[in-house]
């Protein structure tokens, strides 16, 4: 474990899901939608399986040539830079093992990676997976208790100036984030773009949310900033991107130079990805590249419902006293707690943290599971926010289930 925290066995969503499933609560915790995917996609994932004999055996290793095609196309015009298919594309297992490929191909033992908290749970044990020391920096509240939006949540320049060494790496950053919401603007970008390229670093950007944006919040891929396309790994997922997260296709785009050592990795690994939902996110994305910006295309559709959700969401939330940090983007919202005072003195639970007690109580209580933000926090900081709870409200149609409980946060 190379001297720092152990590699966590126990990861909260697997736990938190089977407390949700015990006590059959409503499960507003693990984040993916309970809705099928556009039929888009499904009829081309259908007409994928009943096609030739080829769609049922392995295509190309790094991407099926569809798929990093229409990725290419689709990409090149958002980042302006041309992506070549073949060489700047790799197709992974999901976002998480483009996550993992990143983290494996270009880490070494000893090199520090600055990881941006709260931060996806999977980067710190890949990290360390990799041989590497993680080293955190937190996106904090401004003017603490009145923060009302997600871009509230601000990185002090200076403070992740001051964690750079000759060891560091990459900065690990992830717009729109999860749980907070947050959509780095611009400037935020450029701030830690300037120190990418000042100190030589690379930059990992988790943008598995990046078109879920609400009240006019804009994505911007940091890939697309001078000077940093040769040093970002960016990541997507057609889970996220598609409303199919079981279907576990995502993607790795950066330089060549950069993508080939991650090649290596898939190859000796996984080697390569279910063909037939590859053939069907490319024709996804074939579809969304002819209508961009238009009101028939999904990634516009799929952010206009989600952010009646999350007034829903918000709204309830008020409804019971409680404040919600409005997301900028993703499909997760957080709010703060402490207002809330419940006798939280089970025994079976007093030596972890407030919001992990609080959500087993609220689970087993009251009915409804949702996720303890402090788990997105390193153990070093995780003190500090243990007073906020996620919900996840890509979840629910216009049925909001957790009201037939009666679930009365007011005490
Ligand atoms: N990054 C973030 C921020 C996530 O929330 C998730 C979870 N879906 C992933 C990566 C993993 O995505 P996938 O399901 O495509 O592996
Ligand atoms: N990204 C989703 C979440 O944050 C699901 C990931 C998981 O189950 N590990 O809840």
């Amino acid at each position: 474990n190379h001297g720092q925290t152990t590699l966590c066995e126990q990861n909260n969503r697997v736990e938190f899901t089977q407390l949700a499933a015990d006590y059959k609560a409503v499960n507003l915790g693990q984040g993916f939608p309970d809705f099928s995917p556009p039929q888009f996609v499904q009829d081309a994932f259908c007409k994928a399986v009943s096609g030739g004999p080829q769609m049922h055996q392995y295509t190309r290793a790094f991407g099926h040539p569809r798929l990093v095609k229409s990725l290419a196309k689709f990409f090149s015009r958002i980042v302006g830079h041309e992506i070549d298919p073949f060489e700047d594309v790799l197709v992974t297992v999901g976002a998480y093992q483009a996550l993992f490929c990143a983290f494996q191909a270009l880490i070494d033992d000893g090199d520090e990676v600055i990881i941006v908290e709260p931060f996806f749970d999977c980067y710190q044990p890949m990290v360390l997976m990799a041989g590497g020391t993680a080293v955190y920096v937190p996106l904090r509240p401004k003017g603490s208790s009145t923060v009302l939006s997600s871009g509230d949540w601000v990185l002090s320049a200076e403070e992740l100036a001051s964690k750079i060494t000759p060891r560091t790496k990459a900065i690990v950053i992830n717009s729109p984030n999860n749980p907070l919401g947050k959509v780095y603007k611009v400037e935020e970008l450029q701030m830690i773009a300037d120190l990418c390229i000042k100190h030589d670093l690379l930059c990992f950007s988790d943008e598995v949310y990046e078109w879920l944006t609400y009240d006019g919040a804009k994505h911007v891929k940091i890939a697309s900033l001078p000077g940093m396309w040769e040093r970002t790994i960016t990541v997507g997922s057609a889970g996220k991107t598609f409303s199919a997260t079981g279907w576990k296709v995502g993607w790795a785009i950066s330089s060549g130079k950069l993508i080939k050592h991650m090649k290596i990795v898939h190859q000796n690994s996984v080697y390569h990805c279910a063909t037939a939902a590859q053939e069907a996110v490319s024709h996804g994305f074939d579809r969304e590249y002819e209508l961009f910006g238009t009101p028939e295309s999904y990634f516009q559709q799929l952010p206009a419902m989600l952010h009646q959700k999350r007034q829903k969401l918000a709204s309830c939330l008020r409804s019971v006293g409680l404040q919600p940090v409005m997301p900028e983007g993703g499909y997760f919202m957080i709010t703060d707690i402490s207002s809330v005072h419940v006798d939280l003195n089970d025994e079976s639970t007093k030596n972890e943290s407030y919001d992990f007690r609080f959500v087993k109580w609220l689970i087993k209580e009251k009915g409804l599971a949702t996720i303890p933000v402090s788990a997105f926090f390193s153990p070093e900081h995780s003190k500090e926010f243990d007073k906020y709870i996620r919900f996840c409200f890509v979840k629910f149609g216009d049925q909001i289930p957790w009201k037939k409980r009666k679930v009365e946060l007011k005490e």
